[in-house]
């Protein structure tokens, strides 16, 4: 008796056509839209697809098509999906040369990325995921307070509704910036793979000629299963238990395989973050450093990095740990997210700060070109380092010389 009919009758429903059987391009060069057997079709002057960079789509390359109709435009549209096989890199073929990328993720570090140099050192990329954290951490406050302040009201009544509004919005509106977050980590974990593959061809290339094609293999430890660890004795603490779960490792996987166009391998990553890459001394890490137990070798590094690097020596090696004394490890920190850390924004205060009081034509920077000077480049510790050098040289900097110095950062 309770049941209710929908507030509001569906008018319209956008059609969908598949690939092959849905659309086809007719003889005289239109679009044929089925409605199925025994039905008229819809035939469509055949329309223009440009990828994003401009380039032309040829019907070849489109997928679904589907028939939406605008509401506020009050028009029908039509939106066709379309893959770009251009832009995958090539995968790991027999006889090919390949390089492996090896990626640690974690819950502070969501990716950690480890690929060797032609040059015998290994390049190290550790993203961090401090704002997909801070994001969590809203949903999980406003969520509770919430949820406890509805427990409190009577089931249904209007306070509660009001409240289950409330908390709707807020995961709605976090699963949206974590959607983005998620995003931002792969596109940054892309760029880091391609740069890798474009140093690796252009080696290959010097070496045995012009044609090579260098494949890429990307590997990740195998972190499944650790959430459902129910022994009681390692059974992680409550807190942890919470970030094991809303850890979106797999959606990442999944989009930096479809902005790569390769296949994630998964191997088991047992010890790797344990052991010494220098000397294969196993030792216990506390906290976000590894330092090598081992009084000879005295290898130190940051955690992920080495976990990273022992991800890609397992990979490479089938399996088996094998130790390179002399390992060189090239670390570079990026956030995920744009934006300034603790230290750029103090950076910041102080230089507006010096550029207020010199006098003499120097004044406080626009909000504008202050921001600019906040560039992804100058985002590494490295950069950050030469931008402030740069700034407290010379008070007088102004917005174009401390661009450029994040430039050549
Ligand atoms: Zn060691």
């Amino acid at each position: 008796m309770k049941a209710r009919v929908p507030w509001r009758e569906k008018k319209y429903r956008p059609l969908s056509f598949s690939a092959k059987f849905g659309w086809r391009i007719t003889p005289e060069g239109r679009l044929a839209l089925s409605l199925g057997r025994g039905r008229g079709r819809i035939v469509l002057p055949l329309p223009e697809v440009r990828s994003r960079d401009g380039r032309p789509v040829s019907p070849g390359d489109w997928g679904e098509i589907r028939l939406c109709w605008d509401r506020n435009g009050r028009s029908w549209s039509l939106h066709i999906a379309y893959s770009a096989p251009g832009d995958a890199l090539p995968a790991p073929v027999e006889g090919r040369p390949t390089v492996t990328v090896a990626i640690d993720e974690g819950v502070i570090n969501p990716m950690t990325l480890a690929a060797p140099l032609p040059d015998g050192s290994m390049k190290v990329l550790v993203l961090n995921g401090r704002q997909g954290r801070s994001v969590k951490r809203y949903r999980n406050k406003a969520v509770a307070r919430l949820t406890s302040r509805m427990s409190r009201c009577k089931n249904g009544s209007r306070k509660h509704r009001r409240l289950q509004a409330a908390k709707k919005q807020v995961e709605a509106k976090t699963e949206r910036r974590l959607h983005d977050f998620d995003h931002q980590v792969s596109a940054k974990a892309e760029k880091f793979t391609r740069e890798v593959h474009e140093t690796w061809t252009e080696h290959h290339q010097t070496v045995s000629g012009p044609e090579t094609v260098v494949g890429v293999r990307l590997v990740a430890g195998d972190v499944r299963g650790i959430e459902q660890n129910t022994n009681k004795k390692r059974r992680a603490s409550r807190s942890t238990r919470q970030q094991l779960s809303q850890w979106s490792r797999g959606r990442q996987e999944d989009f930096l395989q479809y902005k790569t166009g390769l296949k994630l391998e998964h191997i088991s990553e047992a010890h790797s973050s344990q052991t010494c890459p220098k000397c294969n001394t196993r030792t216990k890490v506390r906290g976000r450093d590894y330092v090598c137990k081992n009084k000879n070798c005295g290898f130190w590094c940051h955690r992920d990095a080495v976990g990273g690097v022992n991800i890609h020596t397992l990979a490479v090696n089938d399996g088996t740990f094998v130790p390179d004394p002399d390992l060189r490890v090239e670390v570079t920190y990026r956030r995920s997210q744009a934006g300034w850390s603790p230290l750029q924004r103090s950076l910041h205060a102080y230089h507006q700060d010096v550029l207020g009081r010199a006098g003499t034509g120097a004044c406080r920077e626009e909000r504008r070109s202050a921001q600019n000077r906040a560039t992804p480049a100058s985002s590494t510790a490295a950069g950050v380092a030469v931008d402030c050098a740069a700034l407290s040289d010379d008070p007088t900097t102004r917005k174009g010389a401390g661009r450029a110095s994040a430039h050549a950062a």
